[in-house]
């Protein structure tokens, strides 16, 4: 009687927040009906990244012509390298009653904001600017222009947590992971991302 439509969530937060390890712990659970998008970049990949499970790797033409076609839901320039997610991956999951992950910039979320009124978007947020310049220069893969790129970045990027509908402290990865998915499970029951079918519902003739 009940068909619950697939929701679109949006997660964002400075550059080294962690959210890329969030993402990994939160598919480690038991979560249905859920998956990441996987985004188009002109970013070169670090060591221990993959094409086509960390991104898909283009060089800027390639990724320009992909935006010509119109095949981005949102794109963005962030830190000096294009970033896009890819339209059918996510289209054709929502109209399967599937929800979607996209782990993306501030830039990229505003634009799902204004043509997906019911996403749902999640402010992670670091713990302290000391700890994330930590996890950004203890990455160790990024020049120093680029860490530093980041971490001026990161000054302004926390402000605009006031455009989410959550934020979560990156205190300890299990800790955020459950609760996106109590964000997840509080967002699925909402009314107005179901479809109703009463036509069984039905007083039971008798006679
Ligand atoms: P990184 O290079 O560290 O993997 O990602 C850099 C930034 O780009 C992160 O803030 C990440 O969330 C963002 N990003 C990754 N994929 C996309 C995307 O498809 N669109 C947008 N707008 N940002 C993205």
């Amino acid at each position: 009687m009940i068909k619950r439509n697939g929701m679109l969530v949006v997660i964002s937060g400075p550059s080294g927040v962690g959210k890329g390890t969030i993402c990994k712990e939160l598919f480690k659970r038991d979560l249905k009906d859920v998956k990441l998008s996987i985004s188009a970049t002109t970013r070169k990949p670090r060591i221990g990244e993959y094409e086509g499970i960390n991104y898909y790797y283009k060089e800027e033409h390639e990724f320009d012509d992909m935006q010509k076609r119109g095949e981005f839901l949102e794109y963005a320039k962030v830190y000096g390298s294009y970033y896009g997610t890819p339209k059918k991956y996510v289209e054709t999951n929502l109209n399967n009653g599937i929800s979607v992950i996209l782990e993306i910039d501030i830039q990229g979320a505003m634009q799902i904001k204004s043509n997906f009124k019911e996403a749902v978007f999640i402010f992670i947020m670091p713990p302290s600017y000391g700890e994330l310049r930590k996890r950004i220069i203890g990455r160790a893969t990024d020049s120093d222009d680029i860490i530093n790129r980041r971490l001026k970045a990161a000054l302004k990027e926390v402000k605009e947590v006031v455009k989410y509908d959550y934020v979560i402290n990156n205190d300890k990865v299990d800790n955020v992971a459950d609760k996106i998915i109590c964000v997840l499970n509080a967002e699925k029951y909402r009314t107005s991302r179901c479809r109703f079918d009463f036509s069984k519902f039905k007083e039971e003739s008798f006679d």
